[in-house]
């Protein structure tokens, strides 16, 4: 059975080095707990983080154990009444083929209901952090203009459609003109900005919003977000919820120029956990889920295929080579 662990702690980008595989005996299933077959992996920009030894709201990974992320997987053996074999689980687990565990913290999920992999996207941790986010911290208005950073990822695409659901403009920023397509033609965006060959953003973004920005979903940080922020209104909202941009970055950021900006405009500025909002899951999911039956809402995915494809799934985040949620089927 196989196991992925975190060899190195990484400077700057990860690299395929950071990572190794071992093999092991399945121990026998104690009373309580579970074997688990893996069926998906989500890979997240967030482990990144968890990959250094930095202090941080979640503890680090430790070096040569397992990486854990969301995982959907299948019952193979119970030895808890709670579950049986067959069923299928969502938690968070540790990138293994098979895995006995105890049953605390994995939820049931039901493959007739959606997808089993959109328990990890759209009805898991990314539609939980674009719904809450989006809600809580950017109090959206119908008619007011919402920017989002990092549009075409899983958080990101998310984010855009609730905004058009609930009647806002709504203008995506993404790495190709492929994915600038994608948000409009697919995911009702009105207007998008490829930055990678966008000279000056600041001005792009202003001529595309001419009324402002009112709320900023910002997944990415840096050179984007400074550029987004020259163009927000009066009491505009920016939720922080990611910033990828410097995830891998060895110096400290320069201070950045747009705070004198942000006081003028008596704007919020406010930064988030998923779990803050954990009293309001069940709320976020329900309304998730009718928005994807009534096809108010739509999702993508990139699926790899194979254990052996997790490390370099994770890296590609960093490539942008993912469209909507990045997901590693076994
Ligand atoms: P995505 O699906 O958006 O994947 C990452 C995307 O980031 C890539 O596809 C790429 O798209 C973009 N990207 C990579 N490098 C850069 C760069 N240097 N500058 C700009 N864009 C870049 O990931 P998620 O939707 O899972 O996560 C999005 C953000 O939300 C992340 O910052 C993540 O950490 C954060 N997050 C925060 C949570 C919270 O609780 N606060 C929970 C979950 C996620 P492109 O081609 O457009 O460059």
């Amino acid at each position: 059975n196989n196991t992925i662990n975190l060899k190195n702690r990484p400077k700057g980008r990860p690299s395929l080095d950071d990572f190794d595989i071992t093999t092991s005996e399945i121990p026998e299933v104690q009373e309580g707990e579970l074997l688990l077959g893996t069926k998906y992996v989500s890979v997240d920009p967030y482990l990144r983080g968890r990959m250094s030894d930095a202090p941080s709201y979640v503890p680090p990974f430790e070096l040569n154990k397992p990486i854990k992320s969301g995982v959907v997987a299948e019952v193979l053996e119970s030895k808890n009444d709670a579950f049986a074999k067959g069923d299928f689980v969502v938690g968070e687990l540790a990138w293994k083929e098979k895995q006995v565990v105890k049953a605390d913290g994995l939820m049931k999920v039901d493959p007739n209901q959606a997808a089993l992999s959109a328990y990890l996207g759209v009805l898991g941790m990314t539609g939980l952090t674009a719904y809450h986010g989006l809600m809580e911290i950017g109090r959206p208005v119908k008619g007011e203009t919402l920017i989002v950073s990092g549009a075409a990822g899983a958080v990101g695409s998310i984010v855009g459609q609730i905004g058009k659901i609930l009647g806002m403009h709504v203008l995506g920023i993404a790495g190709s003109d492929e994915k600038v397509e994608m948000l409009k033609s697919e995911f009702g965006f009105d207007e998008g900005i490829n930055y990678k060959t966008t000279e000056n953003m600041t001005e792009a973004i202003s001529e595309a919003c001419p009324n402002g920005v009112d709320v900023y979903f910002d997944n990415v940080g840096g050179e984007i977000s400074d550029a987004v922020l020259f163009n927000i209104n009066k009491f505009s909202r920016t939720i922080n919820c990611g910033a990828i941009s410097v995830y891998n970055n060895t110096e400290a950021p320069k201070s950045i120029s747009v705070q004198p900006f942000l006081v003028k405009k008596s704007s919020l500025m406010q930064g988030f956990i998923v779990t803050d909002f954990a009293d309001k899951n069940e709320e976020a999911i329900q309304q998730l889920s009718q928005w994807l039956q009534q096809e108010k809402l739509h999702y993508t995915e990139t699926i790899r295929e194979g254990f052996d494809q997790i490390p370099q799934a994770f890296l590609d985040l960093f490539e942008g080579k993912n469209k909507g949620k990045m997901i590693v089927k076994l």
